[in-house]
């Protein structure tokens, strides 16, 4: 039991926590990180993380600045051509293929990704090297009392942290959230992700593949070989009852399902993980601030895992809040800064949560005319080249 005294304390350390700590912790304010669930490091442990990360072009300068990317980018898969594919006809084949190639952009692939537990472990080592940063897992936030000039938070072995801001990364049952009586707006789909990573024998050159027929896309994001063959993570969204079936098949069942889902456009997939299960949902906070406290990543908001927006979101939170401390580090964490900070985030998160809410009930889409349509749909927006170009700064974020 102690008694803290710091300037930021991270409720959270999933990769968003982490990176905040990083982020304030090289811009030199001192940070506590605190998290009940101590973070699996090992890719094959039990209760590893095996999402990945599709880090978006903006990402990349954030977490440099924090001493991150240096610790990750040599694992990093680049992510050069976006491919949509419409599945939605009488078999599952491609009707619709269009590429999305970041070369209409910048000299930049579109990102990298990375596996979550892999970022755990780095991001740990990363906090283990910065002196005015710590963090404690396996202890987490119990109470949150604020008043206008500072908070204090009571943490779950009795020790208690003073602090000028409590960042929320807590998740999307935020704790934190709760405490401030901040309420959310949440939709649901009825709809569940696998996770898994597979290894298949054509290459997947960088492209990162979102097939659509129905009840959700099937994504493969490129990851670096694994055991000497291409591999690739694999997000693939369905109804709740199809997706705990798909879960529970056995692995030869399993490989073929996936295989034919994918319209054997890698050939024969391979699995090379256990496979892991995720509700999917759309949440968004009534606001994004407190009194002393600001929520980010999940805590703040939710979505569906199309387009890598979920963290790279995050990371647009914590590229603002860092702005403005960084700017009057005297004011941190007061009711200026917040309202600030919830100004400039929380219109832009509620229009990204609805755009890819919508893009979800196109991909969920069961009935065939409608999916036809959405095939239509994608036709129309790839034909005209300034709304496709359009389309790809926004989904990186560069435009709001
Ligand atoms: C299948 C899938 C694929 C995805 N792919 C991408 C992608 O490619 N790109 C992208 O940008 N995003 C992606 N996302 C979204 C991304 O994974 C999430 O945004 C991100 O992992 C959420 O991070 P978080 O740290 O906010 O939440 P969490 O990972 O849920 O972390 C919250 C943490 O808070 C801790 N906590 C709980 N209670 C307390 C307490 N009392 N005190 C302190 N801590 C507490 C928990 O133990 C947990 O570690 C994907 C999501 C899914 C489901």
């Amino acid at each position: 039991m102690q008694n803290y005294d710091v300037d930021i304390l991270v409720s959270g350390g999933g990769v968003a926590g982490l990176t905040a700590a990083a982020v304030f912790g090289a811009a030199g304010f001192s940070v506590l990180c605190v998290d009940p669930t101590p973070p699996v490091t090992d890719r094959d442990a039990e209760g590893s993380d095996l999402r990945t990360t599709a880090f978006l072009q903006p990402a990349q300068a954030l977490l440099e600045k924090a001493g991150l990317w240096q610790r990750v980018q040599a694992d990093a898969a680049p992510l050069q051509i976006m491919r949509i594919v419409d599945a939605g006809g009488a078999q599952p084949e491609p009707r619709v293929v269009k590429d999305f190639n970041a070369t209409d952009l910048s000299d930049l692939p579109f990102g990298w990704n990375l596996s979550n537990w892999l970022l755990r472990r780095e991001f740990m080592a990363r906090l283990n090297d910065l002196p005015n940063v710590e963090f404690r897992p396996g202890t987490g936030t119990k109470s949150v009392f604020t008043r206008d000039a500072m908070a204090r938070v009571g943490l779950s072995d009795g020790s208690s942290v003073t602090c000028r801001l409590v960042i929320a990364a807590d998740g999307r049952n935020s704790p934190v959230r709760n405490a401030m009586g901040i309420k959310v707006k949440t939709t649901r789909y009825g709809q569940k992700a696998l996770a898994f990573a597979v290894t298949h024998p054509i290459p997947h050159e960088n492209v990162s593949t979102e097939i659509h027929r129905s009840g959700g896309p099937f994504t493969l994001v490129p990851l670096p070989d694994y055991q000497g063959m291409p591999s690739s993570a694999v997000v693939w969204m369905e109804r709740g009852p199809e997706a705990m079936r798909l879960a529970s098949l056995a692995e030869d069942d399993f490989e073929a399902a996936m295989t034919e889902r994918s319209c054997s456009l890698f050939g024969p997939l391979k699995l090379a993980s256990r496979r892991s299960v995720w509700p999917i949902i759309s949440q968004v906070a009534d606001r994004m601030q407190g009194e002393r406290v600001a929520l980010v990543a999940e805590a703040a908001h939710v979505v569906p895992p199309i387009g890598a927006q979920g963290l790279n979101m995050s990371l647009g939170d914590m590229r603002v809040l860092l702005e403005l401390a960084e700017a009057a580090p005297e004011r941190l964490g007061d009711a200026r800064m917040l309202d600030t900070y919830n100004r400039r985030r929380h219109a832009e998160v509620r229009a990204r949560v609805a755009g890819i809410d919508l893009l979800n009930r196109a991909s969920m889409l069961q009935s065939r005319p409608l999916r036809d349509l959405r095939a239509v749909g994608l036709n129309a927006i790839y034909s005209l080249a300034p709304v496709r170009k359009t389309m790809m700064q926004m989904g990186l974020g560069a435009r709001g």
